[in-house]
């Protein structure tokens, strides 16, 4: 699902994202205000102005989400939680974390500020709303902002129903999480109690789909399916982070990985390197020690008639950051780290020596094994 997204634009160093999926429902929300909504809230309008109307609200809606999105990133990274950015999708948005919440409170804080941001947003709005009332403000007007009242206060109340990964969830968890110090085993209730929401709300979608309402019924049923797998993976989340703590990456990690010898000439990096290996990026080294990195989109930039008199050396520039890692870091830091940057190698550097190359698959393999071997 997060295939398909949009670079939108980055506010107080958190990148805004749009998932393709959100278009689908950002159409759906502006028809069902043109056709349902403001009609029923305000008759006799152009349908030109119903459509308008439709846009700004629907238009207030993706504001009123990447706004409680932000709420959480502040506080988050206030808490010391690393947030790598937002990304609008199909049910909304999702404040992506590049770790787990420190501890009980800065999750329950974190938590809490996305459904107490949809609050305010309510707040504001259904008094702007008031005010436009009172001073005889444009119908249409006092309509949009009725409808943002509205949504703002729905958002919050649903984002706190008390399903993991869900906010609300979340607050249980980390209610959970103080009262047992266990992390794993608070994660385990919160998730369960999700998955039972969930299936509650897919049941509640068949009946009320058997009942005669039919898109009621469908929608509840793929927002109860939606929930089912969050919880799923979220929980899978902690249980590989959980496995993976305490074992340094020096125990996974590949000591005799590809390298270049700086003195390389791009011709042979090339012959040598790019077209044997899958990697995008390769370390180059001389006598041991890392000088940088050199990637494909590097090499392009190089005419092929320069390709015999340059070197890897001359071309390569310092690895970018979230690219290496130290050899007693742990595991699951690893594990973060290459989520963070997308990459599913990074280099293993001690001091300015390369010892090793640490590969995404090499964790999964050690997982694997040790389910295999020790059960979930
Ligand atoms: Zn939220």
């Amino acid at each position: 699902m997060f295939d398909h997204r949009v670079k939108l634009f980055k506010l107080m160093g958190f990148q805004v994202s749009l998932d393709a999926s959100w278009l689908i429902i950002a159409v759906l929300v502006a028809w069902s205000l043109a056709r349902g909504v403001f009609p029923a809230f305000v008759s006799g309008l152009s349908p030109g102005t119903y459509w308008w109307m439709a846009a700004a609200g629907a238009a207030g809606l993706f504001l009123s989400i990447v706004l409680h999105e932000f709420g959480h990133s502040i506080v988050a990274r206030s808490q010391g939680i690393p947030m790598t950015g937002i990304t609008l999708f199909v049910f909304g948005g999702v404040a992506e974390m590049g770790g787990e919440p420190p501890s009980a409170t800065a999750e329950f804080l974190m938590a809490m500020a996305g459904p107490i941001t949809s609050f305010i947003l309510a707040g504001v709005s259904y008094g702007i709303r008031k005010l436009s009332d009172a001073m005889g403000g444009p119908i249409e007007v006092t309509a949009i902002f009725a409808y943002l009242a509205w949504i703002n206060a729905a958002l919050a109340i649903f984002n706190l129903v008390p399903a993991f990964p869900l906010d609300g969830g979340r607050v249980l968890r980390s209610i959970l999480w103080a009262a047992r110090k266990n992390l794993l085993w608070a994660t385990r209730a919160a998730a369960a109690i999700g998955t039972g929401f969930a299936c509650l709300l897919m049941a509640a979608g068949v009946a009320s789909f058997f009942f005669g309402n039919f898109i009621t019924g469908i929608w509840w049923f793929v927002l109860g399916m939606f929930i089912r797998g969050a919880s799923r993976r979220s929980l899978q989340q902690v249980l590989v982070r959980h496995a993976l703590l305490g074992e340094p990456v020096a125990k996974f990690m590949d000591s005799h990985p590809v390298t270049v010898p700086a003195s390389t000439s791009i011709k042979d990096v090339v012959e040598r390197f790019v077209y044997r290996y899958p990697f995008r990026t390769f370390p180059v080294v001389d006598d041991g020690h890392l000088l940088g990195c050199i990637n494909l989109n590097q090499l392009k930039q190089v005419p092929p008639s320069e390709w015999e008199a340059r070197t890897a050396g001359n071309l390569a520039v310092p690895c970018s950051n979230g690219t290496t890692i130290a050899p007693d870091a742990d595991a699951a830091n690893a594990l973060s780290t290459m989520s963070r940057g997308q990459s599913g190698r990074l280099l293993v550097v001690e001091r300015d020596r390369l010892v090793g190359v640490v590969a995404l698959k090499d964790l999964l393999n050690f997982l694997t094994r040790r389910m295999e071997l020790e059960g979930a």
